[in-house]
């Protein structure tokens, strides 16, 4: 689960990390009351207003500006709240920012050199092991710097059962160049950072730009974290922190519904029952010249209410141009699962306006192929997998 910078910086903040302080708010009023609170905390007088939405890139679409006064803060977050961001991260529509963070202004007036750095933290599939992964070249795209200068890109493993150990601490922070009480400043942000992935059951930390300012303070900047959300049922208030309108409407909806539903950008609907199934049938579809439109377990119970809600909620992809029901009757017999197709086919009427090849197998199969055949609707059985994805193939073609 993403969260957005405001929320995953209240987490590294209740774990220690220096954080660059913000106010999150959702009208220009509620900036101004922010940035004067700002003042009164810090002592600040440069803010930055900064458009909360799940995607990066935010500065390079003009959702991060620098406001010199309150009056700043007022037009910039009046031109933020509403507008639709398009950042490299986005599509080409954008996304709408419904929040912005007013900020402290971190970077000094008159700081010569104020040093960016990268910093993250993540799993390292190859050794199974922890990482913190970190560079010089902070502040820019790190897929950029992987690609033009991959020797400034570091990584330090931790051994799970040691955990991060204070000379880790400090190779990392001599690695980026720093010494003296910067040195023993950015050991502890590196200790608080991993402290904080660990404790909040995190899958993935990004903090780009971490900030050195000229005197010695290191701090986030940014933070893109994203939760484990096998681990949510340990945080509830981290639970609460979802935002639904970052996700896909599609993909919410099916998730209420219980259904496990990930949009894709073919044209073959799919409909089957076990993750394993799924994805091979995504393969068949693949190697028979298609393109899936989604992935969709429908779980072991495919009655005809779930049948037609997965029906549904894959006719609202207009990229669909054929269904492939594949299911395997184990515990669920084929010819329950048939009586939902043609049960759901009857009551959505013509609002299925596509071809639906069904393909059932195991427990009762005959019966239910005959069901089908003899249903008098626009359904193709198929009793092979391969079969089922060339008659995908024949249907698209016609
Ligand atoms: P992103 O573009 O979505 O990654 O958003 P960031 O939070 O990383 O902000 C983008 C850029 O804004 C940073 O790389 C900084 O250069 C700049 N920025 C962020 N905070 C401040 C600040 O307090 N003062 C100034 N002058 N610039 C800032
Ligand atoms: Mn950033």
């Amino acid at each position: 689960m993403n969260l957005h910078e405001y929320q995953g910086k209240e987490i590294l903040n209740s774990f220690g990390v220096r954080i660059q302080r913000g106010i999150v708010a959702s009208s220009p009023k509620e900036a101004v009351d922010a940035a004067k609170q700002l003042t009164a905390e810090t002592g600040t007088s440069w803010y930055v207003v900064k458009a909360q939405v799940h995607a990066g890139g935010r500065g390079k679409g003009g959702g991060v500006k620098l406001a010199k006064s309150i009056n700043d803060v007022e037009t910039i977050s009046n031109d933020i709240i509403g507008m639709m961001l398009v950042t490299p991260q986005t599509s080409a529509e954008g996304k709408k920012v419904h929040q912005v963070l007013i900020c402290e202004d971190v970077y000094y007036p008159g700081d010569s050199e104020p040093e960016e750095y990268y910093m993250s933290v993540l799993l390292n599939r190859n050794t199974g092991r922890n990482m913190i992964m970190y560079s010089t070249e902070g502040g820019m795209d790190i897929e950029t710097v992987a690609e033009e200068t991959p020797h400034l890109i570091f990584t330090e493993d931790i051994d799970p059962t040691l955990g991060l150990l204070p000379f880790q601490g400090r190779k990392i922070a001599f690695n980026l160049g720093l010494s003296g009480v910067a040195l023993k400043e950015m050991a502890k942000f590196v200790s608080a950072l991993y402290t904080a992935y660990i404790k909040s059951d995190s899958s993935m930390f990004e903090i780009n730009p971490v900030l050195k300012t000229s005197d010695d303070k290191i701090l986030a900047v940014d933070a893109k974290v994203t939760l484990d959300e096998n681990a949510l049922f340990r945080h509830k208030d981290y639970a609460a922190m979802r935002d639904l309108r970052e996700e896909n409407p599609v993909e919410v909806e099916a998730k209420a519904a219980g259904l496990n539903y990930v949009d894709l950008d073919g044209n073959v609907g799919c409909m089957v029952n076990g993750a394993g199934l799924a994805m091979g049938t995504m393969d068949l579809i693949k190697q028979a010249g298609g393109e899936p439109a989604n992935f969709l377990d429908v779980g072991g119970t495919a009655d005809a209410q779930r049948v037609e809600t997965a029906f549904g909620i894959i006719l609202q992809d207009s990229n669909v141009k054929a269904i492939l029901v594949n299911i395997f009757g184990g515990i669920v017999r084929c010819d329950r699962v048939a009586q939902g197709v043609v049960d759901a086919y009857k009551s959505m009427g013509d609002k299925i306006n596509v071809p639906i090849i069904c393909r059932l197998q195991g427990t009762n199969a005959a019966e239910a192929k005959e069901l089908i055949d003899n249903s008098g609707m626009q359904i193709i059985s198929a009793t092979e997998f391969q079969e089922a994805a060339d008659k995908v193939q024949e249907v698209l073609e016609l």
